[in-house]
């Protein structure tokens, strides 16, 4: 039986992450539950699931969650809270759900108290990948990855060293402007770009894959996770978002992983690794696909794409604020203060202005997220 932590259960992935750990109940169980804002949810998963522990954002609806809980859960609340549940000493492995930067001290908490972490929060890599990397190896914990991209290449790869390598190719689905004009980027709204032709997930990820910030994000991850060189790691439009990622060894040999696209395999997988779980949940018919296409991405219309090479090639700490810029400029959009087609140029703008620091400590990685939203929240404001 493995004791499994679920750092933002409320949302996309952690509620697919719920329903893998129902399907599994003889192997996995839930020891420690956190959310941000959802008290509803959170309550109701505690009810189902009874955990040790319980976190939430807010001590108002920590309050809530102590008056109707059971009192032998434990109930937790903010930044302290998450790192509480993080190191419960009766955890095996923590999954990281959390959108944004908030799962990264829970992340390195987690690694120093020795648990395996399974990550979601492909921001915890971007922003503070070396740091996360290098503690990992010193304690001696796993980072397994929920990503699908990513936990394509980890299957593909099976524990090959980075020198076995020749490229990871991420797929991308495209987003749902793969075949807009560039000239019609100015008049993208809110509810188109919520609309992903594969893949249903939360808010700011579904926005990151119609700028395809969501695949430059995870280049960086992938870098980290696999120790390879940013030159090593390409993108390629897959719309059919069948063949999750692919890894081409120094021989030439490719080897893919595929599967109609759904979040709980990759998440079952990082839970049971090494083992391979039989699971109904996932099926795939080839023939009813029929076909599977390919196409080089358009970095003139997705700018994305070529800032996030620059920022894991020239590294320090300029993934963290490319990382943080694109989240402001992603909530400006949502919130209508400036256009889609604004997103990129908003993260470049902010990117040129920042003194990149070369090996930045946690506390420089951190000062520079809140260098990089306090600059890209100035611009929005000055329009
Ligand atoms: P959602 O927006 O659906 O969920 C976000 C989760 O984070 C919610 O549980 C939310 O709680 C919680 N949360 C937010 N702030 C805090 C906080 N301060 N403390 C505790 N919990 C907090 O996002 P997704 O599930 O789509 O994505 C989560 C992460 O996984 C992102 O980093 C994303 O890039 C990554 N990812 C997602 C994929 C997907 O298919 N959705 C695929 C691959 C990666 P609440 O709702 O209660 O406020």
């Amino acid at each position: 039986m493995k004791n499994v932590v679920l750092l933002g259960c409320t949302g996309s992935i952690g509620t697919n992450s719920v329903k893998v750990i129902q399907d599994l109940s003889d192997r996995l169980k839930v020891i420690g539950l956190a959310a941000g804002a959802n008290v509803n949810l959170l309550e109701q998963q505690a009810r189902s699931l009874h955990p040790a522990a319980v976190s939430i954002n807010s001590p108002e609806h920590a309050e809530q969650l102590r008056k109707n809980l059971p009192s032998e859960t434990e109930v937790f609340c903010g930044e302290e809270g998450l790192i509480r549940l993080a190191t419960l000493p009766q955890a095996d492995i923590v999954l990281i759900s959390i959108v944004g930067t908030a799962g990264l001290k829970p992340a390195l908490a987690a690694i120093r108290a020795g648990k395996d972490i399974a990550l979601a929060s492909k921001e915890v890599l971007v922003v503070a990948g070396s740091i996360v990397m290098s503690e990992a190896r010193k304690y001696g914990v796993n980072v397994l990855t929920v990503d699908s991209e990513h936990s394509a290449i980890f299957q593909c790869l099976e524990g090959r060293p980075p020198e076995s390598i020749r490229r990871l190719i991420l797929t991308a689905s495209g987003g749902p402007f793969r075949k807009t004009p560039k000239s019609e980027f100015l008049s993208i709204t809110l509810e188109k770009a919520l609309k992903h032709p594969s893949w249903v997930m939360g808010r700011k990820i579904t926005i990151d894959s119609a700028t395809l910030f969501n695949k430059g994000l995870e280049m960086i991850e992938a870098r980290w996770l696999f120790n390879v060189g940013m030159e090593k790691v390409s993108v390629l439009v897959h719309p059919q978002s069948i063949v999750h990622s692919m890894v081409e060894f120094v021989d030439g040999s490719i080897l893919a992983q595929m599967s109609t696209p759904d979040m709980c395999l990759p998440i079952q997988y990082a839970l049971t690794w090494p083992e391979r779980v039989a699971s109904q949940r996932v099926k795939t018919n080839f023939a009813s696909i029929g076909t599977l296409t390919f196409e080089e991405p358009d970095e003139d219309r997705f700018p994305a794409l070529k800032l996030a090479r620059e920022a894991g090639l020239r590294g320090g700490t300029l993934p963290a604020v490319l990382n943080a810029a694109n989240e402001i400029a992603v909530e400006s959009f949502v919130q209508g203060k400036i256009r889609f087609d604004q997103i990129s140029i908003l993260v470049e703008k902010v990117m040129s202005a920042h003194a990149r620091v070369e090996q930045p400590t946690l506390e420089e990685l951190l000062e520079a997220d809140r260098w990089a939203r306090e600059e890209s929240r100035s611009r929005v404001a000055r329009g």
